[in-house]
């Protein structure tokens, strides 16, 4: 029988934390270094990245231009209470409105940034980028 971890598993044999958060990288199309809080390297290997932050004082200023990846992405967005957030995420040209909690899947390839249009603090939109699907 094949005992063969899946692509997804986690490698790591121990408990472990990081606690050097976030870790700043550059994202083409965003105006400015991105926090991640997991990347694909800790762990022992992880089939995903989550970068993003808090946004309540992003209302009206978005945080990248228009961009690609190559991989599909997830939006998370999470808001201390029901409705407490709202942003608008143009993908392929269409707008969505989101109001949180919320998802959204943004398939590889595809043209996408978003908005926030309103959020109350302690509001965080989450990008999971699907590493572990391409390559
Ligand atoms: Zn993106």
């Amino acid at each position: 029988m094949d005992t063969a971890p899946a692509p997804s598993a986690v490698t790591a044999a121990e408990p472990a934390a990081r606690l050097d958060l976030p870790l700043f990288r550059e994202i083409p199309g965003h105006h400015a270094p991105t926090p991640f809080y997991l990347t694909d390297d800790m762990f022992g290997g992880l089939s995903f990245e989550v970068a993003g932050g808090e946004i309540s004082d992003k209302v009206g200023k978005p945080v990248a231009a228009p961009h690609t990846h190559e991989v599909p992405e997830i939006y998370l967005l999470l808001s201390p209470n029901p409705g407490g957030a709202t942003i608008e995420v143009i993908a392929d040209g269409q707008r969505h409105e989101l109001t949180s909690p919320a998802t959204f899947y943004i398939p590889a390839g595809t043209v996408h940034h978003f908005l926030t249009l309103q959020a109350e603090p302690g509001t965080y939109c989450l990008g999971l980028l699907l590493t572990g699907t391409a390559r």
